[in-house]
């Protein structure tokens, strides 16, 4: 039996000081915002390279709040992948304005810079690349882009944590980048939460004032904020974790070498990683027309595999008003029909990775 990612094997790993931060965290009498959030939003911030962190209670709201920040609104227009989890868009959506899809370069999976330029409307405020399956987009001409029409760039990083793009860090290259800590990202809580980065001091006071009901002082409140706070008991778990992160992306990248390296000769589409890419293999994602069949032959044997994502966005019945049809983002729909996610995690054992590979050539 494989799982597709095992929690409770990384819980284990760091009981002892895990159960210690959250009993420091219960014993301390502070429960919403505080030291411990702080000292978290510190040390990501530090970990990313930037000079701003603020955490937030998950991936969607970071997404949100950073649309929010940046005056994004009804009428307003937002660049999105139209290969990426449902939450990109539903943050564009959530801020009233217009999510307009652009379609992934086949080899990365990612939003292909070539095609944005041709989405740029008049009322197009923001491009919002995300760095799926935890490869880095193209950000340079991506940045350019947006220089030359003067938009900002929302990075969903929520895949990329320790991702590095020409060797900086995923964090601090666009205006506001937005992370998930959902349980099974590549740093992850005990639930929800989230944060955003950036190195501009006023948007990272903006969204820290807009996650806690618009209030920078009790009882003041400058805006209609929300209550989408980072919890502390969250925060300290995330602590402990983010000092093993790179031993973890470590242990990940060794899983990516060795299926890249076994798997070469199977027919299967294996991941392409540009020469300025350093991915964190958030996940290990193959391509066959024999999808499913490959699927259900491994789960007969118990090894667990994923779709990331088997609907794309724009045929989700929650975008129907959008009205576009099948066939209108080929790339996105093709890709939604063949990629497979293998198991992949920090706990994932050598032994395990190989039988995944041997199943594979038994069954391709
Ligand atoms: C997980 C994820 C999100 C949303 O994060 P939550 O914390 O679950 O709200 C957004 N975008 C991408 C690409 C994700 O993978």
């Amino acid at each position: 039996m494989i799982p597709f990612l095992d929690l409770q094997a990384a819980y284990l790993e760091l009981k002892k000081p895990i159960d210690d931060a959250v009993s420091r965290v219960l014993n301390s009498g502070w429960y919403v915002l505080g030291p411990e959030v702080e000292a978290f939003e510190d040390e990501f911030a530090d970990y990313c390279g930037t000079t701003h962190c603020v955490g937030v209670a998950n991936g969607l709201d970071a997404l949100t709040l950073a649309l929010r920040a940046l005056e994004v609104g009804p009428g307003d227009e937002v660049i999105v992948p139209s290969n990426t989890y449902i939450a990109t868009w539903l943050a564009v959506s959530a801020v009233g304005a217009t999510p307009v899809p652009v379609e992934p370069d086949l080899a990365t999976h990612n939003i292909d810079p070539a095609r944005i330029e041709a989405a740029i409307t008049p009322r197009t405020k923001v491009l919002l690349p995300v760095h799926l399956y935890g490869q880095p987009a193209d950000l340079d001409p991506i940045l350019a882009k947006a220089r030359q029409h003067g938009l900002k760039v929302v990075e969903d990083a929520a895949q990329a944590h320790g991702a590095r793009y020409k060797g900086q860090r995923i964090g601090g290259h666009g205006d506001i980048v937005c992370w998930s800590f959902y349980p099974g990202k590549n740093l992850g809580a005990m639930g929800d939460a989230g944060a955003i980065t950036t190195n501009d001091a006023n948007l990272a006071e903006r969204i820290a004032m807009m996650r806690n009901y618009g209030s920078r002082a009790k009882y003041i409140n400058e805006v209609q904020g929300v209550n989408s706070r980072l919890d502390p008991l969250q925060a300290s778990v995330l602590r402990v974790k983010l000092k093993v992160l790179e031993e973890w992306t470590e242990r990940r990248r060794a899983i990516a070498a060795l299926y890249s390296d076994k798997l070469a000769d199977t027919g299967l589409t294996l991941p392409q990683v540009p020469k300025w890419a350093e991915p964190a293999w958030h996940v290990y994602v193959v391509r066959s027309p024999r999808r499913d069949a490959l699927q259900a032959a491994l789960k007969e044997i118990g090894i667990d595999t994923l779709i990331h994502y088997p609907i794309p966005p724009h045929r989700q019945q929650a975008y129907a008003h959008l009205g576009l049809a099948e066939h209108t983002l080929p790339v996105a729909e093709r890709l939604s029909g063949e990629v497979l996610s293998l198991p992949m995690g920090p706990h994932l054992l050598d032994k395990q990775a190989a039988l995944v590979v041997d199943s594979i050539k038994r069954k391709v």
